[in-house]
């Protein structure tokens, strides 16, 4: 079956990603990483770039999460079935892991664009009955916690994702490498080239996406060695990938030619931590179309017509009479306490000034931060003036995420009467989409340097909904005080103490909220809404993956 495109002859960018974020139905995904690649094929859909993503087909999802009595989650399958969504692409396509053969097939699915522009996505699958039953489990499971099955997938993804594009008749010109989860690409590629890395350096990109030593995904070589049995294979990994232990982020890094941050704080960090290399930074962005909501899609069709292909044109949104951007927010935001009201038996309110939290539960993010000290924070909140919506999944292996999530329900029955809150479970991008449009301010307060870049908070300003955040990743470059939002903590160049730094956030995040914050909302709505406005005029015109797909091209594809 040939690819669905008239133009296969064209040289195409091959996208390789671990997760992807196409769909809520389609489950593929864990967080920002995921939701960027499906932003990615986007936008290039959009823009006519000839892209082609490969992902895995994770058939059990990441997972769905049910929260009990207890506050406690628990996680079930998210079965999907490939087949009812897309097509067979055809070829397979083999991998040895461990002294077999696997055999691999691709679903396809393409995504269109009202342009005219298509970037086919391939699903990559070893559920197929020739395949020993443990690995037609390979791709099974996004991120499972076995490491051993999590190597045989960055086999199947790096080097069954290179055959199965080849079997398919693609002509590639890069390759670019989403994290380095799929490095074992260049392994391909450097039989392909006669082992002359200089030819495969020119042909891959990587973006890296961990800004800490320790959240680099690793392998020691016992377990390499027994997966891969090939000797020059196991000899490339070690001259490439790390002497001691193959680092997928080192393996990226020697085979690429160009390699790019997410932010230009991440690039800074990522430079001192890999001494040698040359990184450059593509700050992220957001599709704007995906994550505007119904009500602002209309106003901007009405005043700013061609802003989904051109998202620049938000740069005059003053054009847009101020009670209509108000109106807009309402109607979203009263869909958004709707919504949490029925599903959760919550009491939210649509003229209370509501904060959005909803990001992965894992401990460098702090979801719990805003409560370190409660009595602060009652006060800063009013009686009954703030309330909060809060969502979001922790790894099944990440026992302190998942203590976050039951800390914040036991946070919610100790606050109840005083602050409402209430908690979506089963976070996804149907709900991302709904919490960032409704909020009425969207919060992120991780530990610096740790959130390389964050998006949700750049989905949040599409909708007109102002950021109060730590000053790390795109924050330092989005917001300007009061302007676009509000600041948590000291300035990325401040050295501070961790203790200073921690008071000086929590002072912001209390003097702010009950300063600043809550009487421009209640009392100071037109300056509010002038807030709003430079939220999509200042931050959503820039911080969108039009433009940062316009700077991939440019800069890294051509
Ligand atoms: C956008 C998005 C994320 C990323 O959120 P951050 O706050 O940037 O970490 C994670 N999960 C889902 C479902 C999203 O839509």
């Amino acid at each position: 079956m040939p690819p669905p495109e008239g133009v296969i002859h064209e040289q195409r960018i091959a996208y390789f990603s671990m997760e992807c974020g196409i769909l809520s139905q389609i489950p593929t995904y864990a967080g920002g990483l995921g939701i960027l690649a499906g932003d990615i094929i986007r936008s290039s859909a959009d823009l006519r770039i000839p892209l082609v993503a490969v992902t895995l087909a994770s058939r059990h999802g990441y997972f769905r999460q049910e929260i009990d009595g207890e506050g406690r989650q628990h996680e079930l399958p998210f079965e999907w079935d490939p087949g009812k969504l897309m097509e067979d692409a055809g070829p397979r396509v083999t991998v040895r892991i461990a002294g077999r053969d696997v055999q691999i097939r691709a679903w396809r699915y393409v995504q269109q664009s009202p342009t005219g522009g298509k970037v086919p996505l391939y699903f990559l699958d070893t559920d197929l009955s020739g395949n020993a039953s443990v690995d037609r489990e390979i791709t099974d499971q996004l991120y499972g916690s076995d490491r051993r099955v999590r190597f045989a997938q960055e086999i199947v993804l790096g080097c069954g994702g290179v055959r199965m594009l080849e079997a398919l008749g693609y002509p590639i010109r890069k390759y670019h490498m989403n994290e380095g989860h799929s490095a074992l690409l260049g392994l391909e590629l450097l039989h392909r080239h006669g082992l002359d890395e200089g030819e495969v350096r020119e042909r891959c990109v990587f973006t890296t996406h961990t800004p800490i030593e320790a959240g680099h995904d690793r392998f020691g070589y016992a377990l390499v060695d027994d997966l891969i049995e090939d000797d020059a294979d196991r000899a490339l990994l070690r001259k490439y990938g790390g002497e001691d232990e193959l680092n997928m982020t080192v393996l990226a890094l020697n085979l690429s030619a160009y390699v790019n941050g997410v932010a230009k704080r991440h690039r800074d960090v990522s430079t001192r931590m890999f001494r040698g290399y040359t990184i450059y930074a593509i700050t992220n962005g957001v599709h704007s179309f995906t994550w505007t909501a119904p009500s602002f899609r209309r106003l901007f069709d009405r005043y700013l017509p061609g802003w989904a292909n051109e998202p620049e044109l938000l740069v005059r949104q003053q054009v847009i009479p101020n009670e209509y951007v108000w109106q807009a927010h309402q109607e979203s935001k009263r869909s958004l306490v709707e919504y949490a009201n029925r599903l959760t038996g919550s009491h939210l309110c649509d003229e209370t000034l509501t904060l959005g939290y909803a990001r992965r539960f894992t401990p460098y993010k702090r979801p719990t931060l805003l409560f370190s000290e409660l009595e602060r924070l009652r006060k800063a909140c009013g009686c009954g003036k703030v309330q909060i919506v809060i969502a979001g999944k922790a790894h099944p292996a990440d026992a302190l995420g998942k203590a976050l999530v039951a800390e914040v329900h036991r946070l919610r029955k100790e606050l109840a009467g005083e602050i409402e809150i209430a908690f979506i479970p089963d976070y996804d991008m149907d709900i991302a989409a709904r919490l960032v449009a409704g909020a009425d301010v969207w919060l992120n307060t991780p530990e610096r340097p740790m959130e390389a870049s964050g998006t949700s908070g750049m989905k949040a300003a599409h909708n007109g909904v102002p950021n109060f955040s730590v000053l790390d990743g795109w924050w330092i470059e989005g917001c300007i005080e009061d302007v676009t939002g509000w600041s948590i903590g000291p300035p990325p160049e401040e050295e501070v103490s961790p203790e200073d730094g921690l008071s000086w956030e929590l002072d912001d995040i209390y003097n702010k909220l009950g300063y600043v914050i809550r009487p421009l909302y209640y009392r100071r709505r037109d300056e509010w809404i002038e807030v709003m406005n430079n939220a999509i005029g200042t931050v959503a015109y820039y911080f969108n993956t039009h433009r940062m797909m316009r700077r991939y091209v440019t800069e890294a594809y051509l």
